[in-house]
């Protein structure tokens, strides 16, 4: 998130508590929280609202952080595969002829194993382009 943002969001913590971080909490606030969403930091927020009967400390929000999982991006994981390599995906060329001009693009596939199952569906498999 920005700094902007950050700053509008704590002082709803501020204002839900009564109590105001000095410049230096904030700053340091924003050094651990820096790197987490936006949309992820108002649900930790929304959050401290609920549990905390004082005004939070860093440590409880990063403890809530840590312990939120709802609408967590998914993180896929990644499956070992000889094929695609882990990627999910093999490239092929295709041979187009146009005139007298000759030319190979490339394409991508889909694998056939869960790398590839979690990409994009229009993407053809290997399977149906005959690479496999
Ligand atoms: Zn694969």
């Amino acid at each position: 998130m920005l700094l902007p943002e950050f700053i509008n969001e704590t002082s709803r913590i501020e204002n839900f508590f009564d109590k105001e971080l000095t410049r230096f909490q904030r700053d340091e606030w924003f050094r651990e929280l820096k790197n987490i969403s936006i949309q992820r930091y108002r649900q930790i927020v929304q959050e401290a609202f609920r549990k905390c009967k004082y005004m939070p400390k860093l440590a409880d929000i990063l403890e809530i952080q840590r312990s939120l999982t709802f609408n967590a991006p998914e993180v896929k994981e990644k499956v070992e595969c000889d094929i695609c390599n882990g990627t999910g995906f093999v490239m092929y060329k295709k041979h187009f002829k146009d005139g007298n001009r000759e030319y190979d693009l490339d394409y991508a596939a889909r694998c056939t194993c869960a790398n590839g199952m979690s990409q994009n569906k229009n993407i053809p498999l290997i399977t149906e382009v005959n690479l496999a």
